[in-house]
């Protein structure tokens, strides 16, 4: 293809709210332009990489067993009513009506069409597994669109959707996921951090995110240095840095007088202590908690809702205060997934004055009956602490678990932090910042119970059955192989994705320049290979800057001096190297079609 027939407007300036590496050079390679907040035109060069990436997506599901269908992108409002996220989703749902005035969803997601399609479908067991998956459109209204198309509100997905008798087919079909994930991402290119979202020490393995290092990461990863654990930070776990005594020799507690002591800074340096020593105690509002209360502490007149008659019921709303040791914070995703609430907030000053009877500060665990309380195991070994005593200005001293207070629940609340211990070999852990470009997740029955899914088994007896969901953002694909593969000039695609795979650029498209220009690009067409010529008449400083820029892999330069004489040469130079090779102009073509082939097989292995 010659760059006079194409559009690729590369710039050399982009707007400011560009501060990436791939947003920059998306907008100046001419891939992308901005229609408006999150929303982007892909431009016919970064169609054909987009279009590589779908294509890699493509061929490793069907590999896998997977089959495609092509679902509607506006999906009827009443599936969503159905499964309860039409409230639950908020406002990242676009809903709209028709002229009749039904709702409609603009997808986001389509765990609901797909459940839907299939309890339509779906009689007998002789039909399961069954795995459908679409690559789509897909809708957001995310707050903060970001980072170009890495966080937009109109992206792409590949989304597949599993469905079957049991556990162990589940798990079947989620390996063969995994697997194909990680080929899919090779094949771009791409360094992914498989990350289990189980703690590690419970060993289920029930969800896998594939992540990339970024610096402008929205995800903190916790990465042992020792073994190959790797976790989010929201549900990662650590070996227990504590040990409890067997038992309990404190003194009395006593109440003490800690005049404008408030924080936990401010009570280490009034006691002369560390902050290990304090029992810190927080006060939670939690959201539609599923946890079954009826037995919890100053639960037993909380407003509750069923869902359906023959559902658990839901708590609106429920305070709770949890415990933790001093130096230790709260995860409250892990606090959200323990109570089964859509949300954990901190409570607001005037609940806590009222479920504490004292101003913020002065919370503590001992003699709290008006909430439930939690402890995080940390707190079980705590036999001599300082902790707030419920009134203004006073703290208990010498406060033993166990004795002084018994928790309505022990679990793991910490949030895990760098050099804090691996829960699998004790290694040691850090930190890294990442981006999630897919996941696969087992469901369960969440939606095929909620929908009403069933089929026959072999006994004529009605199941409902299990399922997976299993998603790749492409526009974040593209995005991060663009972070990964770059250097001051442009983009230095993976060849698998790349637009094309060869730029000819002559010194000046004329005479015989042009002769030999075209006729490599003839032959190399030939064999299959993707060429761009630039043809433009422009100086061949701004054509050398435009091929960096797009990052085509092989770039071969025609010109004057080295074609004239006997033997008639070109030059030869991969994107990322410094150099460039002379070979003779006759062997050139089959020269590069031996580098293209060689560089995709290694990539496609
Ligand atoms: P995130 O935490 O980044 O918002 P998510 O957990 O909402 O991601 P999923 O619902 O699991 O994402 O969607 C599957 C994939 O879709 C993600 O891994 C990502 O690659 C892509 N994706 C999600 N939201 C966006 C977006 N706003 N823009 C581009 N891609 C997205
Ligand atoms: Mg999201």
């Amino acid at each position: 293809m010659k760059v006079s027939e194409t559009f690729i407007p590369t710039l050399r300036e982009v707007p400011g709210d560009a501060v990436i590496v791939s947003h920059r050079l998306m907008l100046r390679a001419a891939l992308i332009r901005k229609l408006s907040n999150g929303l982007f035109a892909y431009l016919p060069l970064g169609l054909r990489s987009f279009r590589k990436v779908e294509r890699i997506i493509r061929e490793e599901m069907d590999a896998a067993g997977a089959l495609e269908i092509k679902p509607t992108v506006v999906v009827p409002g009443e599936l969503w009513k159905e499964s309860g996220r039409w409230d639950s989703m908020g406002d990242a749902l676009l809903r709209v009506k028709n002229r009749v005035g039904s709702d409609f969803v603009v997808s986001p997601t389509a765990e609901e069409a797909f459940t839907a399609l299939v309890r339509d479908e779906l009689s007998s067991y002789r039909q399961l597994p069954l795995t459908l998956y679409q690559i789509n459109t897909k809708y957001r209204d995310e707050v903060r669109p970001r980072y170009g198309v890495m966080r937009g509100r109109e992206f792409v997905m590949k989304d597949a959707y599993s469905f079957h008798t049991d556990e162990a087919s589940l798990d079947e079909t989620y390996q063969k996921m995994g697997r194909a994930y990680r080929r899919i991402f090779k094949r771009c290119g791409l360094t992914v951090i498989p990350v289990r979202a189980d703690s590690g020490a419970m060993g289920g393995t029930g969800s896998e995110e594939f992540m990339v290092e970024s610096e402008i990461g929205d995800n903190t990863l916790l990465l042992c240095k020792a073994c190959d654990y790797a976790a989010n930070v929201e549900k990662a776990g650590c070996k227990p840095d504590y040990t409890a005594p067997a038992s309990v020799e404190t003194p009395h507690v006593e109440k003490i007088d800690t005049p404008h002591v408030r924080t936990i800074e401010e009570l280490c340096s009034f006691l002369k202590t560390d902050a290990r020593q304090f029992i810190k105690t927080l006060i939670y509002k939690a959201v539609n908690v599923e946890l079954d209360l009826s037995a919890a502490p100053g639960c037993a007149k909380l407003v509750q809702r069923k869902p359906a008659p023959d559902a658990p019921p839901v708590y609106p709303e429920a305070f709770f205060a949890v415990t933790i040791r001093g130096d230790l914070d709260v995860n409250e995703v892990k606090l959200a997934a323990i109570l089964k609430a859509a949300e954990v907030v901190l409570a607001a000053d005037t609940d806590v004055e009222r479920i504490t009877g004292a101003p913020v500060g002065f919370a503590g665990p001992v003699g709290l009956t008006s909430v439930p309380v939690i402890a995080d195991e940390t707190v079980t070994a705590m036999t001599d602490a300082v902790a707030g005593a419920l009134a203004k200005d006073l703290h208990y001293t010498h406060v033993a678990y166990g004795r002084d207070f018994t928790p309505w629940l022990v679990t793991d609340v910490r949030t895990v932090v760098a050099g804090d211990r691996c829960p699998v070999c004790g290694g040691e852990l850090y930190e890294k910042k990442g981006n999630e470009l897919g996941h696969i997740f087992k469901l369960g029955y969440k939606y095929t119970k909620t929908m009403k899914v069933s089929y026959l088994d072999v006994n004529g007896k009605s199941h409902t059955p299990t399922m997976g969901c299993y998603g790749i953002g492409l526009d974040r694909t593209l995005a991060s192989a663009i972070e990964e593969h770059h250097d001051e000039a442009g983009i230095i695609w993976p060849i698998t994705i790349a637009p094309f795979h060869v730029i000819i650029v002559p010194i000046k498209y004329d005479g015989a320049v042009k002769a030999a220009a075209d006729s490599i690009t003839a032959d190399l067409e030939k064999q299959g290979v993707e060429v761009l010529l630039d043809d433009r008449n422009e100086r061949p400083g701004v054509k050398f800057n435009d091929a960096d820029l797009t990052g085509i892999p092989y770039r071969v330069v025609v010109g004057d001096k080295n074609l004239a004489g006997e033997n008639p040469r070109v030059e030869i130079k991969g994107r990322s190297e410094k150099d460039n090779r002379l070979v003779e102009l006759k062997a050139a073509a089959e020269e590069l079609t031996a580098l293209v082939h060689r560089d995709l097989a290694e990539l496609n292995q």
